[in-house]
C-alpha cells in the first residue's frame, strides 16, 4: 500500500513517524509521492496545547473525507481515547504513543475501525531509523513522571522509562555504520536518564549515582564510537546540570555546546506552583555553570505566558530573567488549560489579549537579544556541519555550529562539492537572530 505520515508535533513525534515509517517499508508497503498518490495516510497528533490538537485533529477530518484508509496516532489518542471516533466518525484506526508498534499489525489485520491505546510497558517501537541523512533522533528515556502542573504530557506518554545503555549504544553505533554523523538523544527530561530505573550496561551493577553518573557515562560511551561527529539531546533541566555533565561538556567535544533547557517562568511563586522543582536562582545558577567554561555556550528555552494567576509583576521576573540567562532563542507559549491536570483546575485568567501581548513581548525581546548575541560571533572562526544547499538561496550552503545556530554561506561553482554531514571551517562575516552569514577561510 502506498502510504504518507503527517507529523505535527515535538522531536518525539518526529522520531517515531521514522519509526512507523521504517515499519512499514519493512511491511512491504511503499511510501506515496504525495497526498493523492497515498491509499493510506496516518497523522501523528500533538495534544500538548489545546491549538495543537485540534490543528492534528482537523486534518484528519479532511483526509477521511477524502475516503483513503486514514489512521491518527500520537499523543491526542491517548488523551481522546473512545471519543476519538465521536470527533473523527470515519477514521479507521486510532493508535496512542506508546502503541505504535502494532500499526503494520493493524493494517495487515484490515478490521476497522480499531483503537489501540497501549498499556505502559509498551509496543512502542524504540530503534531509530534514519534513511540516508546524516542526522538521527534516538530515544533514551520515554514518558515522563514529573507532572509539572500544566502538562499533559504525562497523561499521554506514561511513565519514565530509561533504555538500557547497551541497547542505545549498539543502536548509535549501528546508525554511524550507516552513515549517520550527528544524534540527538531524546527524553521529556532527557538528563534524568537512568534515575527512576537504572538503565546500565548489562554488566555493571545498578549505580545509585543517579542524576550524576548514568547521563555522563552515556555520553562517555557514545563519544567512544569513531565516526560519531556530534552528540545533541533535548529537553534539559538545571537539576541534571551537575559537575559530571560539565565535564563531559569538557572531555568530549562530540558533546554540542548547546542546550534546551527550558524555564517556563521566572517567577518564583509560578515555578512553585507549577511544580517546576527549581527556583530562579538555581536556574540562573546552572545557566551560569554553561557559560563559565565556555561564554558562547548557546542556551535556548521554553517559556508559558498567561499562567493562571500570572501578574505583571512575575511577567517581568520572567522577562528579566530571559535577559539575564541571555538566551540564544526561546519559543514562548501562551497557557492552554489541558484537562485533567492540576492547572486546569485554577481559573484560565489571564485575558486572551493579554497572553498576545505578553508573547510579542518576549518575542520582540528575544529578537534583540538573539541578534546581540549573534553579533558577538562576528570576526570569529566557528566549525560547521554540512547540512546541504540553504532553503532560501540555493547558490548558498546551510549547516549548524555545535551551539545549533544556523550558518550559511556562498560556496562559489568552482570550490570542490560539499558533502552532507561534512565539517568545515568558516569565518562570521554577519549575523541576524536567528542566522550567521559565513565565508570560507582563505
Ligand atoms: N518535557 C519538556 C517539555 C515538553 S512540552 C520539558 O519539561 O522540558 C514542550 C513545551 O510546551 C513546554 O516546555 C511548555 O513550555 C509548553 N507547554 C506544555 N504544556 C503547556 C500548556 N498547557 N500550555 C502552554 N504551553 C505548554
Ligand atoms: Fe511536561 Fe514537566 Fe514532564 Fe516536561 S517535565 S513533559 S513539562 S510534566
Amino acid at each position: 500500500m502506498k502510504f504518507l505520515v503527517h507529523t505535527y508535533g515535538c522531536q518525539m513525534n518526529v522520531r517515531d513517524s521514522e519509526a512507523v515509517e521504517a515499519m512499514l517499508l519493512a511491511a512491504g508497503h511503499t511510501k506515496a509521492s504525495g497526498e493523492d498518490d497515498a491509499e493510506l495516510v496516518i497523522v501523528n497528533s500533538c495534544t500538548v496545547r489545546q491549538k495543537a490538537e485540534e490543528k492534528a485533529v482537523g486534518k484528519t477530518g479532511n483526509l477521511c473525507a477524502a475516503g483513503k484508509l486514514t489512521g491518527l496516532m500520537g499523543c491526542a489518542v491517548k488523551r481522546l481515547g473512545e471519543d476519538v471516533f465521536k470527533r473523527l466518525p470515519k477514521l479507521d484506526f486510532a493508535v496512542g504513543p506508546r502503541a505504535i508498534g502494532l500499526i503494520p499489525k493493524i493494517i495487515a489485520d484490515g478490521r476497522y475501525p480499531r483503537l489501540e491505546l497501549g498499556d505502559d510497558m509498551m509496543s512502542q517501537a524504540l530503534a531509530s531509523h534514519v534513511e540516508g541523512g546524516v542526522q538521527a533522533f534516538v530515544t533514551v528515556l520515554v514518558g515522563c513522571d514529573n507532572r509539572c502542573s500544566y502538562c499533559i504530557v504525562p497523561d499521554v506518554r506514561g511513565h519514565e522509562y530509561s533504555r538500557p545503555a547497551r541497547e542505545v549504544v549498539a543502536e548509535v553505533r549501528a546508525l554511524v555504520e550507516n552513515g549517520v554523523k550527528e544524534v540527538c538523544l531524546l527524553g521529556q527530561s532527557v538528563l534524568r536518564y537512568g534515575v527512576r530505573n537504572p538503565a546500565w550496561f548489562d554488566s555493571d551493577p545498578p549505580s545509585a549515582g543517579g542524576y550524576r553518573e548514568a547521563f555522563p557515562r552515556l555520553l562517555e560511551a557514545l563519544a567512544a564510537i569513531p565516526g560519531l561527529k556530534r552528540i545533541r539531546f533535548t529537553s534539559a533541566h538545571p537539576k541534571g546540570c551537575t559537575d559530571e555533565l560539565m565535564r563531559a561538556y569538557r572531555e568530549f567535544p562530540q558533546v554540542c555546546r548547546h542546550l534546551h533547557l527550558p524555564v517556563q517562568s521566572g517567577s518564583d511563586r509560578i515555578l512553585e506552583d507549577m511544580g517546576r522543582h527549581y527556583t530562579r536562582a538555581e536556574y540562573l545558577a546552572a545557566v551560569a555553570k554553561l557559560r563559565g567554561f565556555d561564554p558562547e555556550f548557546a542556551l535556548t528555552t521554553d517559556v508559558i505566558v498567561g499562567y493562571p494567576g500570572e501578574t505583571e509583576a512575575d511577567f517581568e521576573a520572567t522577562r528579566s530573567l530571559m535577559q539575564e540567562a541571555g538566551f540564544d532563542n526561546s519559543f514562548v507559549f501562551k497557557y492552554s488549560p489541558r484537562p485533567g491536570t492540576r492547572s486546569a483546575a485554577k481559573p484560565d485568567d489571564v485575558p486572551k489579549a493579554e497572553k498576545e501581548r505578553r508573547d510579542q513581548v518576549l518575542l520582540a525581546d528575544q529578537e534583540a537579544r538573539g541578534l546581540a548575541r549573534n553579533s558577538r560571533l562576528v570576526g570569529t572562526v566557528r566549525e560547521v556541519m554540512v547540512e546541504g544547499p540553504s532553503k532560501r538561496n540555493k547558490a548558498r550552503f546551510s549547516g549548524r555550529d555545535s551551539g545549533n545556530r544556523i550558518v550559511v554561506w556562498d560556496v562559489s561553482p568552482d570550490s570542490p562539492p560539499l558533502r552532507t554531514g561534512e565539517m568545515v571551517k568558516l569565518r562570521i562575516i554577519d549575523a541576524h537572530a536567528q542566522i550567521l552569514i559565513a565565508e570560507n577561510l582563505v
